[in-house]
């Protein structure tokens, strides 16, 4: 990349916590960056708003209620991210509605700057096979994953061992019955981030937690075995980086997710930017460290064992994880159904090898459908 020449960005979800919290990052570097295409699923208000600030070349909803002169459908995903004028494709958009645009964008060569997580848990071989195909990259947003990267780059040499944080999410330190009975109000309230709902509920449940180990086994080729999770309620330390000769590193920053946002776009380059809070370890107090308490959380421990199982399964775990999510979003389940819902998908379907594209696809119907039923709302 030729770094006077500025970079063609697409934003795809620019309207979600991450979208934004991009373009606050892009508003300090306007000569580095072009914002070439704006993307949200819903809010035709903020799109317009940013597309009134930005004037990108291409903007759009996917979701059905968009008037003019937005275009609709989930074709522009695809569109803006394979748009000839785009370098780097930030997919933003929360669930499985990332894949297609994450899969196109490496075909295209694109690099992506890889917020949904999602994309990489469903079917993370095809993943890097378009990368591999068409000479795109993956560089993740994710701060656990973007705390990997930057070691490794600072170090170059290949991790053996990963441990990543978890804060421990809202009910770390709830009895087993009072965490069943939580309300929505109670899930979305994460002690150390700002995030859309369907992250905050992963948090609560730490499937967050099992997405990021699959997320973290597809980015750096790395064994289950060799990624362990520990939780660290200060989310100060991202992650723990193990290199051969024993030898650990370790990112460390008050929690923002700009830093992570503006290191994908520039990887393995740094900016000079102000915008992140400076460190300062008196002000970050003691770091503590716990094991997951399984029992409570057991969303956990089914994700991780669906990314051991490979072949569909982790396909199969992101759309119950969905549907449960919805549901209890929607009122229809309580909070400790969500991990019985995953269990039930789980031991209900059927996981097949290869994971080609259609069966990731025909996966992730059947997973839907248990889950519905599992949840009672089919
Ligand atoms: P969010 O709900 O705030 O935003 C999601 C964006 O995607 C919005 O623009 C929304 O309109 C759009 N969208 C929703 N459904 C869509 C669909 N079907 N098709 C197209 N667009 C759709 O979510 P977020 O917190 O910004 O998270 C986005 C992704 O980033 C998720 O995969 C999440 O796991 C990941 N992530 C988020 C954070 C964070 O701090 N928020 C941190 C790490 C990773
Ligand atoms: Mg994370």
């Amino acid at each position: 990349m030729n770094p006077r020449q500025p970079l063609g960005v697409a934003i795809l979800g620019s309207t979600g916590s991450i979208g934004v919290s991009t373009l606050r990052v892009l508003e300090r570097h306007r000569d580095e960056f072009n914002v070439v295409a704006l993307i949200g699923g819903s809010n035709e208000t903020v799109l317009a708003e940013q597309v009134a600030a930005w004037k990108p070349r291409m903007s759009g909803l996917v979701r059905g209620e968009s008037r003019a002169p937005f275009p609709a459908g989930p074709g522009i995903l695809t569109d803006a991210a394979t748009h000839p004028d785009v370098d780097i494709v930030l997919n933003a958009v929360v669930g499985a509605a990332g894949l297609d645009a994450t899969l196109a964008a490496l075909r295209a060569g694109k690099r992506v700057a890889l917020a949904n997580k999602e994309s990489l848990v469903m079917a993370g071989h095809l993943v890097a096979e378009a990368a591999r195909a068409g000479g795109g990259e993956i560089v993740p947003v994710d701060s656990e994953h973007s705390a990997v990267l930057q070691c490794a780059a600072a170090q170059g040499a290949a991790p053996s061992r990963l441990i990543l944080t978890a804060s421990g999410g809202p009910f770390r330190g709830w009895d087993h019955d009072r965490i069943a009975g939580a309300t929505a109000a109670e899930a979305l309230q994460h002690p150390t981030w700002r995030m859309g709902s369907k992250i905050s509920i992963d948090s609560a449940t730490l499937a967050n937690k099992a997405l990021e180990v699959i997320e973290a086994h597809y980015l750096f080729g790395l064994p289950f075995d060799a990624i362990e999770v520990v939780v660290h309620p200060q989310s100060i330390i991202h992650a723990f980086v193990e290199f051969p000769d024993g030898s650990v590193l370790a990112q460390l920053g008050f929690p923002s997710m700009e830093l992570p946002i503006l290191y994908a776009l520039t990887h393995p380059r740094r900016l000079l930017d102000g915008g992140v809070r400076r460190f300062d370890p008196l002000t970050a107090g003691p770091l503590t460290f716990e094991p997951i308490r399984h029992e409570s959380f057991p969303a956990f421990a089914l994700g991780v064992a669906a990314g051991r199982a490979g072949g569909t399964m982790p396909a199969a775990f992101n759309a119950a994880n969905e549907v449960a999510v919805q549901a209890f979003l929607a009122g229809q389940i309580p909070f400790g159904d969500i991990p019985r819902v995953i269990d039930a998908v789980l031991s209900r379907i059927a996981s097949s090898e290869p994971a080609s594209l259609d069966a990731v696809r025909a996966t992730d119907t059947e997973a839907r459908r248990i889950a519905q039923d599992a949840a009672g709302c089919s």
